[in-house]
């Protein structure tokens, strides 16, 4: 039996959008082709989806937010912001999501498994306790760590967010708590406008939250260095259980964002999370990512990673000018981290 597996399942292309939307149900159609393209999906243990319970959604979010939800798509979906539909399947999808991965997570708490790709829609790292946004209905990453912590005894998960966008969401959730070290690499200057590096946690949490800021134009050699110091606090943290926000929208080919990774990139980045903080548990979950050909591509390269598989690195290059910018902005940082961290 493969000890990696896959949360997917067809229920998760009929959260449609009314209209031309960037987050779409060919997402995981180009994914999950690609998967079998290149021999991987038959290699992944196929984890059962089931609707995740209204209790279980309330591990993070407020009856208020559920029911808002659950109201909306019986009347057959509709805009929640500019940016967040609903059609009238998206609860139950969304509760699918959840809940599959919910499942992953008692198959890791019985010693199944130890990596999970979580191929779900809709994304969630963006969705606060009493709110939809950013696509996000729900915040399946902030779920599960609850989840893990309530129901599976864990103490200490660490959440890295490589999605292009700032986890607002996640980082409300775990503001102030002590158990969960919350790192998120972003582009700044994009939406949600959260994440600068000064929003470092409060009370318990304080030093647990942590947010690199990048300006547009970083490419992986820059987003490396940033990297370094993402891993470092994660092995100091010493997590029993690390959890990805893995959206793909900071590949030069989204269309959402300018941040310039390279597919190859994102094994790398995987590696590294299994090399050297060694959790016991990997999860990633899929969050943004718009270029259906580049997200495929960096996708196969994370799941080669869980597979134990090569993959040649082609790295993209910073320009100058970004490079002394971003130096100048990590160096800030890491002077506020250092009262935290040993760095
Ligand atoms: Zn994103």
């Amino acid at each position: 039996m493969s000890k990696v597996a896959l949360v997917y399942d067809d229920v998760f292309l009929l959260h449609q959008p009314p209209e031309l939307h960037p987050e779409r149900p060919e997402r995981l159609v180009w994914a999950t082709e690609a998967l079998g393209r290149y021999g991987l999906y038959e290699r992944l243990l196929k984890v059962k989806v089931r609707e995740a319970t209204e209790e279980e959604l309330e591990l993070v979010h407020s009856r208020r937010h559920i029911n808002f939800i659950k109201s909306l798509c019986e009347k057959g979906g509709g805009w929640i912001d500019a940016d967040t539909y609903t059609s009238s399947h998206s609860y139950e999808v969304a509760k699918y999501a959840v809940g599959g991965i919910i499942e992953a997570a008692k198959l890791f708490l019985e010693g199944k498994i130890s990596r999970v790709i979580a191929l779900v829609r809709p994304p969630g790292h963006h969705a606060e306790r009493n709110r939809a946004m950013g696509f996000c209905l729900f915040n399946n990453i902030a779920i599960l760590a609850r989840f893990l912590i309530k129901r599976g005894g864990k103490r200490r998960i660490a959440i890295i967010d490589w999605d292009v966008h700032h986890g607002n969401g996640t980082q409300s959730v775990f503001y102030k708590d002590a158990q969960v070290l919350y790192i998120s690499l972003h582009q700044w200057g994009i939406f949600p406008g959260t994440g600068w590096y000064d929003e470092i946690g409060e009370g318990e949490g304080e030093g647990l939250n942590i947010n690199f800021p990048l300006p547009a134009g970083v490419a992986d050699d820059v987003y490396l260095e940033f990297y370094d110091v993402v891993i470092d606090i994660a092995s100091q943290f010493n997590p029993e259980v690390v959890l990805v926000s893995s959206g793909y929208d900071a590949h030069e080919a989204d269309p959402l964002a300018d941040l310039l990774l390279s597919s190859s990139v994102y094994w790398l980045l995987t590696r590294r999370i299994i090399e050297e903080i060694k959790p016991y548990g990997l999860f990633i979950l899929l969050e943004g990512g718009y270029n259906l050909r580049a997200l495929a591509m960096s996708i196969v390269n994370t799941v080669k990673a869980l597979l134990d598989e090569y993959v040649e690195q082609r790295n993209t290059i910073t320009h100058e000018r970004v490079r002394s910018r971003a130096f100048s902005l990590l160096n800030d940082a890491k002077r506020l981290f250092s009262q935290y961290w040993n760095m």
